[in-house]
């Protein structure tokens, strides 16, 4: 048997004989959700759980809820990094799988370092990467920022979602804060003397919703208002909406950024408000998939029985996430596998699946394709070039 085939095989079996113990794992995080930056359970677990296994743990790197954890040490070995994330929602907790997430990254983990155990010619140096605050915080570009992905030469990850999309659209997205300022007045005894900022940010709710008409169908613009004044007797002095824009394209993004500026800006106008407006988060870049990665992603995924039946919905099941960023430093591949659920992300119905039996299949499917796929990049002489090239193109286009 060829070595490839025999190490998939290493692969297949350690995933099958730590299944239970993986399992563990998501259930501890799924039973203890915690919010971006504050993951303290689920990294002390996942960073205890490395340990005892062998990895060369560095904890709370470079941010206090983030690790880095190595594996191999081999002179010109490919430096393979799998992601975990592990941050729950508010009030929702793990609605959108990333105990889940964790699971399939130390899955993945482990069965590569079973397969470079068996065989001293696989040469990997493997780095997990425990990245927090996926929801809304950015801690991936926190990380790059600090360069702890730098070393890695190529990254993947998995998520689950209600349907299966190898190659999924992930979305560039901002998050802006935009504050009205107007001017307080008694509203019964004298409302003509103010000045009223809720009127503003319902103008700019409105001007969006006509904008929405000509937008890209691939374009995104949601928000809440967060502040939109105290009681309904003052005149509001000042009013709050935190928007979200979303684009296939990073510079698309930039454009809607624009059109946004001048609803709330008219809005302004139109009220006698001042009005500011800024980026709030950090910025979540589309994700650059590496075409020959996912190919073999996919075959992988195909001889387990995967179908990725659901490819032609990725025009319209789309997402944003930090991985984007890490995706435009590093060849890197961000999959979504499918586990059953009546809900997509975020909603308390995923939050059963993600905690469900039902969910392991999928997710064990998915760590033992990301890691047999590290073995074929690997195996195959040129493939790295080939990966590498492909990755520098796509920068480009
Ligand atoms: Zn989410
Ligand atoms: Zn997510």
């Amino acid at each position: 048997m060829a070595l490839v085939e025999t190490l998939k095989k290493v692969v297949d079996k350690t995933i099958e004989n730590r299944k239970n113990d993986l399992n563990d794992i998501s259930q501890e995080i799924w039973k203890n959700p915690e919010l971006s930056f504050n993951e303290v359970k689920a990294h002390e677990c996942l960073t205890n759980f490395l340990e005892k296994e062998g990895f060369t743990v560095s904890r709370k790197t470079p941010l206090e809820t983030s690790f880095v954890a190595k594996y191999g040490d081999c002179t010109g070995g490919i430096k393979v990094g799998v992601i975990c994330e592990y941050d729950a929602l508010p009030k929702i907790g793990h609605a959108c799988g990333h105990n889940l997430i964790a699971e399939a990254g130390i899955g993945a983990a482990l069965a590569l370092k079973a397969a470079m155990d068996s065989s001293k010619d696989l040469k990997i140096n493997l780095i997990v990467y425990g990245t927090p605050a996926e929801e809304g915080g950015g801690g991936k570009c926190l990380m790059l920022e600090k360069g702890v992905f730098d070393e890695a030469d190529i990254c993947m990850m998995s998520h689950p979602t209600p349907v299966e999309i190898s190659t999924p659209i992930w979305l560039a997205r901002i998050q802006l804060d935009i504050v009205f300022h107007g001017k307080t007045a008694h509203a019964a005894a004298a409302p003509w003397e103010g000045i009223n900022a809720l009127d503003a940010a319902v103008a700019c709710y409105n001007n969006v919703s006509m904008l929405r008409r000509q937008m890209k169908p691939t374009n995104r613009i949601h928000c809440t208002i967060v502040d939109g004044g105290e009681r309904p007797n003052i005149i509001p002095e000042r009013a709050e909406i935190l928007y979200c824009t979303r684009s296939q394209k990073d510079k698309d993004n930039e454009k809607l950024i624009e059109k946004l500026r001048r609803c709330a800006e008219g809005a302004a106008q139109a009220t006698g408000c001042t009005m500011e407006m800024k980026e709030s988060g950090p910025f979540y870049a589309a994700v650059n998939t590496n075409q020959v990665m996912i190919d073999l992603y996919i075959g992988n995924a195909k001889s387990l029985g995967v179908p990725f039946e659901d490819d032609h919905m990725r025009e319209t099941f789309q997402a944003s996430t930090d991985m984007g960023n890490v995706s435009a430093m590093k060849p890197s591949i961000h999959p979504i596998y499918k586990i059953k659920s009546e809900d997509v992300n975020h909603n308390h119905g995923f939050t059963k699946a993600a905690g469900s039996s039902e969910s392991q299949l999928p997710t064990l499917n998915s760590a033992k394709s990301m890691a047999m796929t590290a073995i074929d990049i690997v195996c195959e002489k040129g493939l790295l070039n080939k990966i590498q090239k492909s990755f520098k193109e796509s920068l480009l286009s």
